[in-house]
C-alpha cells in the first residue's frame, strides 16, 4: 500500500503516445509536474499538443530525452519521483524484423526503467501500461478460460516471436516487470491491461499508435466492402488515463487490471459511425466473409495470418472487467461516443478525403 505525494514530480515514460498524452493531461490538470521520457525533445511536432496542455493547466512539464534501448536513459528523468508510469512500448503491425522492433524495446526497455526504479531511493510505486495482449492472442481463448471469460488470472501462453509478436512482447515484458519488483521492497507494481484503446487523439497528424491506423481504415473507403467481425475488447483512451492515474494514486490498487469498457467486434465498433459519418464516408455497413478474409487478410494486414482469422474472426470476445471497477471505481463511455468522438477528431484533421 503506498500513498503518493502529488507535490513530487511524476514521471510518463513515452509522453508522446496516444495513450500517454491523455494521462499527461489529467496529471497536468491535477496541478502535477510531470517528467515527460521522449526519444527527441527537439522534435517540436511531437510534443506541440503537450506544451499547450501545459500552458492551460496548473502543472507544468519538463522534458528528458530517453530510449528504451539505452541502459541508464531514463535516471534523470526519474530523480525525485516517487511514482513512474512506464507506457513507453511500440504498438505497430508494420514492421520487417519482430526481435528488433517489438521485443526489444519492449522488454529491454521495462527492463531499463525498472532497473533504474530499483536504483531511485525516491520511487514507491511504478504502474506499466500493459495489455490484454499479455492475456490472451486470440478470441477463441475466451471461450476455453473459466466462466468464458478472460481475466486477472491468465496469462498469454499462445503468442510466439512468429505468432502474433506485439502480443509476444507486452507477455514478455510484463513478466520481467513482476519478475524485477519481486525482487526487491522499494516500490510496488500496478499494470494496465487496457484492450483495443480509441478515442481522440491529442495529436492526430502525428500519431504512430495502430489505434489510429485501424480507424483510418474504417473511414478512408479500405473496408468498404465490410469490416471484419473480428471478436475485440474496446475502451475509450480518456478511460485508460484515468485508469492509470487511479492506478497510480490509489494506495491499494494491487495487481493486473483488465482494463476494457465492451466486448464488442469491428463491425460493430464501425456501424456506430453510419449515423453520423455514413452519407459522407466508406463506413463498412457488413460483416467481411471469414472465406474471403482468409484469402485477402495477410495481403492486407501482416498481423490478419489465416491461423488469426479462423481463431478471431466471427468468433465472439468476453473479458471480465469487475475488478477494475469495483476496486478502483472505473466505469466506462459507450462505444458510440469513443467511435464518434475519435473519428471527429481525423475528419477536422484532413485525414479523410471526401
Ligand atoms: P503510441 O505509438 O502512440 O505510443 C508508443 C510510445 O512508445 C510513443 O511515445 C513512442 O515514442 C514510445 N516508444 C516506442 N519505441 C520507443 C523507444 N525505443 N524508446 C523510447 N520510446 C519509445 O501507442 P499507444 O499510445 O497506443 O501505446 C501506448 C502503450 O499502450 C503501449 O505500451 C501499448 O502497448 C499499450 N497498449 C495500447 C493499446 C492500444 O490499443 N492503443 C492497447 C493495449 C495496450 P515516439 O513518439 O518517439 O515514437
Amino acid at each position: 500500500m503506498n500513498n503518493i505525494d502529488k507535490t513530487k514530480p511524476v514521471l510518463v515514460t513515452g509522453a508522446t503516445g496516444f495513450v500517454a498524452g491523455w494521462l499527461v493531461k489529467k496529471l497536468l490538470e491535477e496541478g502535477i509536474t510531470v517528467h515527460a521520457a521522449v526519444r527527441n525533445p527537439d522534435k517540436l511536432e511531437k510534443i506541440a499538443h503537450l506544451n499547450e496542455l501545459a500552458k492551460n493547466s496548473p502543472g507544468s512539464i519538463v522534458y528528458f530525452k530517453s530510449d528504451l534501448l539505452q541502459e541508464g536513459s531514463y535516471q534523470e528523468a526519474m530523480a525525485g519521483c516517487e511514482l513512474v508510469f512506464h507506457t513507453a512500448s511500440p504498438f505497430t503491425s508494420d514492421f520487417k524484423d519482430p526481435q528488433k522492433e517489438l521485443i526489444d524495446p519492449a522488454v529491454k526497455g521495462t527492463t531499463n526503467v525498472l532497473e533504474t526504479a530499483k536504483k531511485t531511493d525516491s520511487v514507491k510505486r511504478v504502474v506499466v501500461t500493459s495489455s490484454c495482449a499479455a492475456i490472451y492472442t486470440d478470441a477463441t481463448e475466451c471461450a476455453a478460460a473459466p466462466n468464458g471469460m478472460l481475466t486477472e488470472e491468465i496469462w498469454n501462453s499462445t503468442a510466439s516471436l512468429h505468432y502474433q509478436p506485439y502480443y509476444y512482447s507486452k507477455t514478455l515484458a510484463e513478466k520481467k516487470a513482476w519478475q524485477i519488483t519481486e525482487s526487491q521492497e522499494q516500490f510496488d507494481l500496478v499494470t494496465i491491461n487496457p484492450s483495443f484503446v480509441l478515442g481522440p487523439m491529442l495529436n492526430p497528424g502525428f500519431t504512430t499508435s495502430e489505434s489510429f491506423s485501424i480507424l483510418k481504415q474504417m473511414g478512408d473507403g479500405s473496408m468498404k466492402a465490410g469490416a471484419p467481425r473480428m471478436g475485440v475488447g474496446l475502451v475509450d483512451v480518456r478511460d485508460v488515463a484515468e485508469a492509470h492515474y487511479l492506478a497510480g494514486f490509489t494506495p491499494e490498487a494491487k495487481g493486473r487490471y483488465i482494463t476494457s469498457g465492451h466486448n464488442t467486434d469491428f463491425l460493430e465498433m464501425a456501424l456506430t459511425l453510419q449515423d453520423k459519418y455514413g452519407a459522407d464516408f466508406g463506413i463498412p455497413k457488413k460483416a467481411l466473409p471469414k472465406w474471403l478474409l482468409s484469402l485477402i487478410g495477410p495481403m492486407v494486414n501482416k498481423a490478419m495470418t489465416r491461423k488469426f482469422v479462423k481463431n478471431n474472426v466471427n468468433v465472439p470476445w468476453k473479458a471480465d472487467n469487475s475488478k477494475i471497477k469495483s476496486e478502483l471505481g472505473m466505469s466506462f463511455r459507450p462505444i458510440k461516443t469513443t467511435m464518434e468522438d475519435s473519428f471527429q477528431v481525423l475528419v477536422e484533421a484532413g485525414i479523410f478525403k471526401k
